[in-house]
């Protein structure tokens, strides 16, 4: 399918044109659409399948560019992910205008304070980080409407479990959770669901 068939916004499109994206992958032909209505979804895909662009086309259609507030959260398991997914991000939000912020460890947090006044309406973060941010009262996810877990699978591996736990909780009840992960092992599933609502299985 090419990225016309959405009914995405045009600076959205004009975004992926610019990438050079001319068709859409598997993953972002089953995800976009369920997405786009507001579906909880587990994305079983690895990296390389353009799984970044598939939450992130349908998360940038979504968010308006006057918010003020964090909407939308991306969990990512490491720094280099984090830094990566938030290119993309940065990317495909262009031609809106839309403001996103990468949050890691063992980057200084009085930058990323700085930063965080800047009225970014993504964050992009690993797991501990984001929690330090949220004890500091530097991060507040009372207006989240969007949560990602990317690659899920790797942040249990890292003993990230309680850390999404205690994040997930913190965010309203309504939001959209997409959750994505190469592999489904039990503590995956549990993690969907308690936290997922009637999630559709994508699988690519
Ligand atoms: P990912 O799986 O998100 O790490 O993406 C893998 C690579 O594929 C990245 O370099 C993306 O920029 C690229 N990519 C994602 N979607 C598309 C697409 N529809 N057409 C061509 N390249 C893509």
């Amino acid at each position: 399918k090419t990225f016309n068939e959405f009914g995405l916004e045009p600076k959205v499109l004009q975004a992926i044109t610019e990438l050079g994206y001319e068709e859409s992958t598997p993953i972002q032909e089953a995800t976009i659409p369920l997405a786009m209505e507001g579906r909880d979804l587990i994305g079983q895909a690895q990296t390389g399948t353009g799984k970044t662009a598939a939450f992130g086309i349908p998360l940038i259609h979504k968010i308006q560019v006057k918010e003020e507030k964090i909407v939308a959260l991306i969990m990512c398991p490491t720094r280099e992910l984090a830094i990566q997914v938030a290119e993309d991000i940065e990317k495909l939000g262009r031609f809106k205008g839309i403001r996103s912020l990468p949050i890691y460890g063992g980057q200084d947090i009085v930058k990323q304070i700085r930063s965080l006044k800047k009225k970014p309406q993504i964050i992009i973060g690993t797991p501990g980080r984001l929690l330090d941010h949220i004890n500091r009262k530097t991060i507040k996810l009372e207006d989240v409407q969007t949560v990602i877990l990317d690659e899920a699978d790797e942040m249990l591996d890292m003993g990230f479990m309680e850390d999404i736990q205690s994040i997930l909780k913190l965010v309203p009840a309504t939001r959209h959770t997409m959750l994505f992960s190469a592999t489904m092992p039990m503590n995956i599933q549990k993690l969907a669901q308690q936290f997922l609502r009637n999630p559709e299985h994508v699988s690519v």
